[in-house]
């Protein structure tokens, strides 16, 4: 199988560098997969799974929106926030998931920013179905 270059970098430096046969994740449009040789491309990404698969061996990437850019031989997805699934803390992704919950319960309250919230929660969903492969 052909293979092409990942690099998955956040404002805090890379987080993952890899030769994979394919990327496949969720862009603002949809499922978006990517095979070596395809056009290239910039895509803005949704909060979501970055699947990278070699052979047998599938590794994920929990990403919190950013770009996927396409070049001959070369994927970059450029993340604001990005952990590999081993890295993720579930406990910190847990409280993060109640605190969510509990703005969005107070959303009648004066002060509460529903749009921060509501992406906060996408943020701790996400990591931890990566993190519990439940994806
Ligand atoms: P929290 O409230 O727990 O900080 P958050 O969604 O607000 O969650 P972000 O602003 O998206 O956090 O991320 C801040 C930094 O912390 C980033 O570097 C991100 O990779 C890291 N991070 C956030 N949550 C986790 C987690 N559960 N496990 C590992 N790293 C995390």
């Amino acid at each position: 199988m052909k293979t092409m270059k990942v690099h998955v970098v956040t404002p805090d430096g890379p987080v993952y560098d890899s030769e994979v046969e394919m990327v496949s994740t969720k862009a603002q449009t949809g499922e978006l997969g990517i095979l070596p040789g395809h056009i290239p491309m910039v895509a803005p990404l949704q909060i979501g799974a970055v699947r990278l698969m070699k052979g047998v061996n599938t590794d994920y990437v929990a990403v919190s929106g950013g770009f996927l850019e396409v070049r001959p031989d070369t994927v970059t997805i450029l993340a604001q926030t990005a952990e590999k699934s081993s890295e993720i803390d579930i406990e910190r992704a847990v409280r993060a998931k109640e605190r969510a919950e509990q703005r969005l319960r107070e959303r009648q309250q004066e002060n509460i920013d529903f749009k921060r919230a509501e992406l906060a929660l996408q943020r701790a969903i996400n990591r931890i179905s990566i993190a519990q492969r439940r994806i």
